[in-house]
């Protein structure tokens, strides 16, 4: 029972290498792109980057704030103290956080702050910090308590534009003391700043100090490197694993087909070989009777030559058998030769043949037996015969002459078969009812 099957679905051969192509380019763009194309920057010194921007001082005494705005649209600014001040502090804050105090900006996308600074004075440092509000310790309260992370410029070294990263900014060590937390609330971080400021912190008494900042602007990849390539990474595994899946599926999918495809012919071929078999049976059985028809003895006949054991032959065929055919008609015959065959089997060993020649003859084939052995076989068969039920009405009984001969180990049963069919002839020529054995060959006595 051949299925016809739609041949498997076998990808275009030139689909895979095109997604390769294509990933390879895809993966190579974007490692070119995080390299090559501008960075993402915020402008936060822009008019509307801020929320706000103002001014800071720390410690003033009372009286007029010693720190103004210059020229607020250019950012620029002026402390001016006199020789006892005692103000501690003096800058601007641009305050990051919106209209949530403690919900500032992530910056940890970014890793530089280029700024451009002017400063005119003589203060040995200038001070860059950034406030990040952390809901664990800080308090909106206290200004203070947002983590300050701050570094120190040289002041003749802000001159002109300068770029610091981000992960330069260290927590001071004043802080530190003062808000004596756990280590692990004093490492760096800008996940939530608040807000950033510039300002001098020190040598602020009788000097004056002149600053613009022209500008000020954050700057970061559009996507982080190692986020990239984590990404990148993970792209491809999961293509490999997706493609890798594909092609089991496939594979499993076609191991099924060919395994139910193997158990459907196996079936096949076993019933097919019980076919043969019972074909090979009927084909040596006769029909009517059941026994062995000729091809069938031929072939046993076969058999006992090659194993050379000698078998003797004892051919029966029944007396005037055409005359019950005659008179009582062709199904009554076929009977009789139905109850012939019973019979006779009855009567043999089981390593004993019959079968029937032909018409009304049946061949015994006896391996091993002498020549009085089968002589007196042929006689107990034809006494069987002779007292044997062969009519349900009991309008008949039957007799059978026999004809027996030796086929001696090595000889030929063919030769033999025609020598027991020549005694079977003179059993007839003699009366019927008798059995005649071949004596014209030497094997009679020696078997
Ligand atoms: P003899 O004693 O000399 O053997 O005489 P016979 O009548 O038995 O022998 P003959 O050869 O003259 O007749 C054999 C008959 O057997 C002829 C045939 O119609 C009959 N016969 C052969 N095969 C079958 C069969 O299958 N069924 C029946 N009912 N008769 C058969
Ligand atoms: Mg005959
Ligand atoms: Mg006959």
């Amino acid at each position: 029972m051949a299925h016809l099957q739609s041949p498997p679905h076998v990808p275009h051969a030139t689909t895979p290498t095109r997604n390769l192509a294509a990933g390879i380019a895809l993966t190579v763009a974007l490692v070119l792109a995080q390299a090559w194309l501008p960075e993402r920057s915020i402008d936060l010194a822009a008019p509307g980057a801020v929320s706000n921007l103002f001014l800071i001082t720390a410690g003033d005494a009372p009286g007029e704030p010693p720190v103004q705005w210059v020229d607020f649209e250019r950012r620029r600014w002026v402390c001016r103290y006199p020789a006892n001040s005692p103000s501690q502090s003096c800058g601007i804050t641009l305050v990051l956080s919106g209209d949530d105090p403690a919900r500032g900006r992530n910056l940890s996308g970014f890793d530089n702050l280029e700024m451009d600074l002017a400063y005119q004075g003589s203060a040995a440092h200038l001070r860059v910090a950034l406030r990040n509000f952390d809901p664990r310790f800080s308090k909106l309260t206290d200004g203070n308590s947002s983590r300050m992370q701050s570094i120190n410029l040289r002041g003749r070294d802000v001159t002109g534009p300068v770029t610091l990263e981000l992960s330069e900014l260290t927590v001071p060590e004043w802080w530190i003391t003062q808000f004596d937390l756990p280590r692990e609330f004093n490492r760096p971080s800008v996940e939530n700043v608040t807000s950033l400021s510039i300002d001098v912190a020190d040598g602020l008494a009788g000097q004056n100090h002149e600053l613009e900042l022209r500008h000020l602007t954050l700057k970061g990849p559009w996507i982080a490197r190692d986020t990239l390539y984590l990404g990148l990474l993970c792209a491809w595994l999961l293509a490999a694993g997706t493609v890798v899946g594909r092609h089991w599926r496939a594979l499993r999918r076609s191991h099924l087909r060919q395994q139910r495809e193997i158990d459907a012919l196996t079936a096949r071929t076993r019933l097919l070989r019980v076919e043969q078999d019972k074909l090979r049976r009927l084909a040596t059985i006769d029909e009517l009777t059941g026994v062995l028809n000729r091809r069938g003895l031929e072939s046993a006949l076969e058999d006992f030559e090659a194993e050379s054991a000698g078998v003797a032959l004892v051919l029966l065929d029944i007396d005037h058998f055409k005359h019950i055919n005659d008179r009582w008609g062709h199904p009554v015959g076929d009977e009789v030769l139905r109850r012939m065959a019973a019979i006779v089997s009855a009567n043999l060993r089981t390593s004993d043949v019959i079968g029937r020649w032909g018409g009304e003859e049946f061949l015994v084939a006896c391996q091993g037996r002498h020549a009085d052995d089968a002589v007196r076989l042929a006689e107990k068969l034809r006494d069987a015969v002779q007292r044997g039920n062969f009519d349900a009405k009991g309008r008949f009984g039957i007799t059978a002459s026999f004809g027996v001969a030796l086929a001696p180990p090595g000889a030929s049963t063919h030769r033999a078969f025609k020598r027991a069919d020549a005694a079977l002839y003179r059993a007839k020529a003699a009366g019927r009812n008798r059995v005649e054995l071949d004596t014209t060959h030497d094997a009679v006595t020696t078997l």
